[in-house]
C-alpha cells in the first residue's frame, strides 16, 4: 500500500501534528550541523501555506527523562530564524499548558513541543501517551525519516489516532531515493561499504547480494574479510567472531556472480591518534593498523565505478576524523558525486565525511537516516513508514 504524501492531505484549519528529526549534534548548547532541520523547512512551510497549524515534534538525544541539556530551545530558536516567524516551544510535549498553546495556535502559524524522550513513554510506544500526543490535532505528518525504523509513541502510536495522515516532502524524498535502488536499479548496480564494523552490514550485504553488480569494501570491515582470506592485516580492527561470516558472504557473493572487491594497498599507522602519519604499504605490517584504502585502491574503485547507473554508499573508508587518513573515502566519494550515477549516500559518518566537499552537492540523494537506511537498504520494512499506510 503506497505511502500518502502530504500534497494530498487537508490541512486547511487544521491542527497538524508533525513528527520531524531535530536530533541535531549540539556543542555547547549550539547547533553544530542544522542540516536535518533545513531538511524540513519545505514541510513546514508547505503547511502553513496550505492553512494549518503545524505542531512539530522531535526528540533530541538519547535522555530517559527531563534533561534541561537537551531541550530543544536551540532548534525552536533556529526554526524561528529560518522561518521569519516566532516559533514558540512549548514547556513539554504533553500537558495542560501545551494543549492551551496548540489550542490557541492561528492557522499558517508553527510551534515546537519540548523533547519527546523526556517520558520514557515515547520509545515504549505508550497508548495513554500516544493519546496525550494526538489531543487537539487532526491530522498527522511524518517526516523524519531518520527515526522511522521505531516503532515508538510519535511515530506509530499516535497515527493509529489520526486517520487523516501521511509522509512529508522529505520522508517522501528519502523514500524515493532509496526505493529507485532495491526496486529496479539501473545497471551497473555499485554498492561501497565502509565503517567500523561488519557486524552492523551484515543485513544489507545479505540484501545487496541479490541486486548488485559490485560491492566494493573499504572501512575497518574491510580487514575482518581480508583476514577471513588469510591475509595479514597486523593490528588492524578485526572482528573475530565474525571471520565464519565473512568467508560465506564471500562464498555467497561467488555464487551469485557478484564482484565483492576489498583493498589491495592501505595507508597505516601505529594508531589512529592527531599527528599520526600514514604510509602507503600493499602488506600490513605486525606493528601497524589500516586506516585507509590506499592509492592503489582508490584507483581500483574508481575505475569500478566507471559506467555506473546506480551506486548506494554507507560508511567511510577510513578513519576519515582524521585527514590523514580521509584521502580514500574523498577520492572515492568524489568519483561517486561526479560519475552521473543515480547516487545514495547514506549514514551520517558518511555525510559527515563529504560534508564541505564542494561536489557533495552532485550527490543525487544524502540520506539523513543512519539506522533508518541500513534497515530500509536490508529489505526490511519500516514501522513509521507502514503505519503511514491507509
Ligand atoms: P560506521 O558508524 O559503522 O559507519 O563507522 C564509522 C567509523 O568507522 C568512523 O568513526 C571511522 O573513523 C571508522 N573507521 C573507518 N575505517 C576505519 C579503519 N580502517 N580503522 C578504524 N576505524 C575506521
Amino acid at each position: 500500500m503506497p505511502v500518502v504524501p502530504i500534497t494530498r492531505l487537508k490541512l486547511r484549519g487544521q491542527k497538524v501534528l508533525v513528527r520531524c528529526d531535530f536530533n541535531v549534534p549540539l556543542e555547547g548548547g549550539r547547533i553544530a550541523n542544522p542540516a536535518r532541520i533545513d531538511a524540513t523547512l519545505d514541510t513546514i512551510r508547505y503547511i502553513a501555506g496550505q492553512g494549518g497549524a503545524a505542531v512539530l515534534c522531535s526528540h533530541l538525544g538519547r535522555p530517559k527523562e527531563r534533561t534541561p541539556e537537551l531541550s530543544l530551545k536551540p532548534v525552536a530558536e533556529y526554526l524561528s530564524a529560518a522561518l521569519s516567524a516566532k516559533v514558540a516551544l512549548a514547556p513539554d510535549c504533553i500537558g495542560h499548558v501545551t494543549e492551551g498553546m496548540v489550542q490557541a495556535l492561528a492557522p499558517g502559524g508553527a510551534m515546537l513541543l519540548e523533547n519527546l524522550r523526556f517520558h520514557p513513554e515515547e520509545e515504549a510506544n505508550d497508548r495513554d501517551f500516544s493519546h496525550e500526543l494526538a489531543r487537539g490535532k487532526n491530522v498527522y505528518v511524518n517526516d523524519a525519516f531518520g527515526t522511522a525504523h521505531r516503532a515508538h509513541a510519535s511515530t506509530v502510536g499516535v497515527t493509529k489516532l489520526l486517520s487523516e495522515r501521511g509522509a512529508g516532502f522529505l520522508m517522501m524524498r528519502e523514500l524515493e531515493a532509496l526505493r529507485a535502488v532495491t526496486e529496479n536499479p539501473a545497471r551497473p548496480f555499485v554498492v561501497i561499504l565502509g565503517g567500523a564494523k561488519v557486524s552492523d552490514k551484515i543485513g544489507v550485504i545479505r540484501n545487496l547480494l541479490g541486486k548488485a553488480d559490485t560491492i566494493l569494501i573499504g572501512g575497518a570491515m574491510a580487514y575482518t574479510f581480508l583476514r577471513a582470506n588469510g591475509i595479514g592485516v597486523g593490528r588492524s580492527r578485526v572482528e573475530e567472531d565474525k571471520l565464519d561470516l565473512a568467508r560465506n558472504l564471500i562464498a555467497e557473493a561467488a555464487a551469485k556472480g557478484v564482484s565483492l572487491v576489498l583493498p589491495i594497498d592501505h595507508v597505516v599507522a601505529a594508531a589512529p591518534e592527531p599527528g599520526a602519519e600514514g604510509r602507503v604499504a600493499s602488506d600490513i605490517p605486525a606493528e601497524m593498523m589500516g586506516l585507509d584504502i590506499g592509492p592503489r585502491t582508490v584507483e581500483d574503485f574508481i575505475a569500478r565505478l566507471k559506467g555506473a547507473k546506480t551506486v548506494v554508499w554507507n560508511g567511510p573508508l577510513g578513519y576519515f576524523e582524521l585527514p590523514a587518513f580521509a584521502h580514500g573515502t574523498l577520492a572515492v566519494g568524489e568519483a561517486v558525486a561526479l560519475s552521473g550515477a543515480h547516487s545514495v549516500l547514506g549514514g551520517g559518518d558518511t555525510a559527515a565525511a563529504v560534508a564541505g566537499a564542494p561536489w557533495a552537492c552532485k550527490f543525487t540523494h544524502i540520506s539523513t537516516g543512519g539506522g533508518a537506511t541500513l534497515e530500509y537498504l536490508e529489505g526490511r520494512e519500516l514501522p513509521g513508514v507502514k503505519a503511514l499506510e491507509r
